[in-house]
Order: C-alpha cells, then structure tokens, then sequence
C-alpha cells in the first residue's frame, strides 16, 4: 500500500483536523473494512451451518479484520475504488466526510440486519478460516492498538462486543 491504514491517524493540522485527502483515505478504508468484516461474519455463519448472523459473528469477524486487513492484497485497490465513489458523493459538501465525526458514531458498526435472537455456537469446520475466527478473541486480549485508528476501531469493536455479550445473558 502507499500508506499503511491502520498506521494512519497521527498526520493532524494545526487545527487539530486531519487533511482532507487523508480524511477521505480513512473513510475509505472504514467503509471497505466494514465490508470485509461483515463478509466474514456471513461466511462464518454458513460454515457453522447456521440460518443467521448473530452479534457474536460480526465481533469475531470485526476482531480478525483488524489482524488480516493490511496483508489482503485487493484492499488498496478496493480502497482507491471507495474513495472516488465517496469524492463524487461529497463533491459539494466537505462536511460529509469528517473521520472525527464517524469515530464517535461507534456504536453503528454492527449491521442492522443482525438477528440477535439467533443462538451464537462456534463453527467445528478445520478450514483455516474457521481456526482463525474461533482463535480471534485470544489474539485479541493481547492486542495493544498504537495509531488512533487502531484505538478508535479498538474502542468500537469492543462497545459492540459488550452489547453483544449482555444481549447473550439477556437470553439465557
Ligand atoms: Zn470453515
């Protein structure tokens, strides 16, 4: 990549804002890491032979995106693509991509499609995939975020992961 993502977050203005052009960087590469994770949390979901996605399956694919999303290969590509389509959107208003705004909507980053409802149980399938998914939270509690981007997903992933745990308790 020509930057490193997750590295990102500490080139700010005298005025506390980030560039512009990183900003849109940044709001790219949120919106094609939401779609990797919610990718993997279908994926997880078929391999476990489950009808629906729960909570718990987009915290776990949430949680390894953070771990593989810098060594897929399509991602500055996809990156790039998002980004023209978010310039295009936004050409008229600026104030449509501020990063600072969409890290305080933290808690939107579970889908809405989620059916919490549906009982979470771990895939018993050996493809490396479904290893990785079920080994995630171990990595996780040993994980230090350094960048502000990694501590800003760190905070979002775990307030999701909170909620899906108290929605858990709420059920049994
Ligand atoms: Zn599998």
């Amino acid at each position: 990549m020509s930057y490193d993502f997750m590295k990102s977050g500490n080139d700010r203005n005298s005025d506390g804002r980030l560039p512009r052009d990183m900003r849109v960087t940044l709001s790219a590469g949120l919106v094609v890491f939401l779609g990797n994770a919610i990718d993997s949390a279908v994926l997880y979901k078929d391999h476990s032979k489950r009808k629906l996605i729960t909570e718990k399956d987009v915290v776990l694919a949430l949680k390894r995106e953070i771990f593989v999303f810098g060594n897929r290969c399509d991602v500055e590509a996809q990156v790039e693509d998002t980004k023209k389509e978010l310039l295009e959107m936004s050409d008229t208003s600026e104030s449509d991509m501020d990063f600072d705004e969409m890290s305080t909507s933290e808690s939107d980053m579970s889908a809405e499609a989620v059916d919490s409802d549906d009982v979470f149980a771990y895939s018993t399938c050996n493809c490396q995939f479904c290893i990785e998914m079920n080994e995630v939270e171990e990595k996780w509690k040993s994980w230090v975020p350094q960048s502000p981007l990694e501590k800003t997903l760190y905070r979002a992933i775990e307030i999701t992961a909170d909620r899906s745990l108290r929605e858990e308790l709420h059920h049994q």
